[in-house]
């Protein structure tokens, strides 16, 4: 008897026992079951910074440790991935042409900020997820991208748009998958062309120009050596000098043609000259003794007043000299007897004002806008042989741009002409500090 109470004791306690060890694991498990389901929806919230307790049984420690390293990794991958996206997302936003990723529905995925302008939507704007066809105003920049998104070759095609301007645009077919397993089909790059052909234009139009105006005097000097060449013995003294002058002038204006086309090129090639601290007033000087001699010759009287300025000035003193000399002899040529040339300079706390006012011909309202053209000549003046390439005025259109200053005119037909040209000291006076 006291055997079998003794054993059930015993059972009992051994009862006892595996329960209470049972209830130990099993409050365990639900603790770490709880921690578990706490740092999972972390991770699912895409915070992969969170780590679990680690919990001192053997079997749930091992499996902490796993999903804490788990977690470490997803986290590592995840700031790689996105160091990469930022990356990517700071070249697309660095490049100046538009780019615009659109998917296989021809919605748009990504557009850069140069894109949305491009494509006439403001730069803030998000197209992303819209339909191609509802962001694009222009009606052939429309139909193009429409009909070739999603095509399996690249191409590449200029358009005119809205607003005279030209886009070169190119389609490249990509493959590949987003997140949400939407396939993208189409990068497009849009490049803004306009000003580009128009310089290519300006440069076909200049050099048939330059060939037209050197081969005028060329073949003039070639035809008069060739007749004084075969009929010397026929031709009169008086006609021999005829013909030598109308050489003599053709070459002269030749090589006045010839260091016009080369200041011209050398100003729109951006040679840069070195700026320098020069006096106005010698400059002027300078100037008013070269055309002293033409002034004469013209019956134009040339006259200076720097009296209301602080004489020296920091710029590209070469191009000052030959804005000066265009003007002034525009002045004289454009003139009659006894006509005169003011200049003048003022100046106040911003400004360098230059004058040059003639009471010349005048120019008519017509040929105002056209003057600073490249070639371009009043008909008159040609018709009345005042010698001239037509380039004067549109090297003083650039070197004024060169000058960081700005040019106005003023003319009435008959009364004369007032060239203005406005410096801007403060931008010359920060240069100069910075140099
Ligand atoms: P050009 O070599 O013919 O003088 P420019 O470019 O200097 O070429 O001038 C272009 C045209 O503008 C001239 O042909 C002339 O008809 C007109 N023009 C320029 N300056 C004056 C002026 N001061 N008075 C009248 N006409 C002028």
């Amino acid at each position: 008897m006291k055997t079998t109470l003794y054993l059930i004791a015993i059972l009992l306690v051994a009862s006892w026992t595996a329960i209470l060890f049972m209830y130990k694991n099993f409050m365990e498990v639900r603790m770490f079951t709880k921690t578990m389901m706490k740092f999972t929806n972390r991770v699912r919230n895409k915070d992969f910074k969170a780590r679990m307790d680690i919990p001192k049984s053997r079997y749930t420690n091992r499996l902490a440790k796993n999903l804490n390293r788990m977690a470490k990794m997803i986290d590592r991958y995840f700031n790689e991935v996105q160091s990469k996206n930022d990356q990517l997302d700071a070249i697309i936003k660095s490049v100046t042409n538009g780019i615009l990723v659109v998917d296989i529905n021809k919605k748009i995925y990504l557009a850069n900020k140069e894109a949305k302008l491009l494509l006439g939507c403001d730069s803030q704007a998000i197209v992303e997820g819209e339909y191609v066809i509802d962001v694009i105003r222009d009606g052939g920049l429309k139909d193009f991208l429409v009909y070739n998104i999603g095509i399996n070759y690249s191409i590449t095609k200029e358009l005119k748009v809205e607003g005279n301007r030209i886009y070169r645009v190119k389609i490249d077919p990509v493959r590949m998958q987003d997140i949400d397993n939407l396939s993208i089909s189409t990068v497009v790059n849009i490049e803004d062309v306009t000003e580009m052909r128009k310089l290519e234009n300006v440069r076909r139009d200049f050099a048939a120009n330059v060939s037209h105006e050197l081969k005028t005097p060329l073949t003039s000097i070639q035809g008069f050596v060739e007749t004084l060449k075969s009929k010397d013995e026929d031709i009169s003294p008086e006609v021999r000098k005829r013909f030598l002058d109308i050489i003599e002038n053709e070459s002269r204006r030749l090589t006045i043609l010839i260091n016009d086309i080369l200041l011209i090129s050398s100003i729109e090639g951006q040679v840069e000259l070195t700026k320098e601290e020069f006096s106005i007033r010698e400059v002027s000087e300078y100037v008013g003794d070269l055309l002293n001699e033409k002034a004469e010759r013209c019956s134009v009287s040339v006259n200076f007043d720097y009296s209301n300025i602080d004489d020296l000035i920091y710029t590209q003193k070469e191009y000052f000299k030959d804005l000066l000399i265009n003007l002034v002899t525009n002045g004289i040529k454009y003139n009659q007897k006894g006509g005169k040339v003011e200049i003048k300079y003022r100046q106040d706390a911003t400004r360098l004002v230059l004058e040059i006012e003639d009471n010349g011909i005048g120019i008519d309202k017509d040929d105002l806008d056209r003057i600073f053209e490249r070639f371009y000549r009043v008909s008159r003046s040609r018709s009345r042989n005042i010698e001239g390439t037509g380039l004067g005025l549109a090297i003083v259109k650039h070197i004024v741009r060169s000058l960081d200053a700005k040019i106005f005119v003023e003319s009435e037909l008959g009364l004369g002409t007032k060239f203005t040209i406005e410096f801007d000291l403060v931008k010359i006076r920060k240069r100069q500090e910075e140099e």
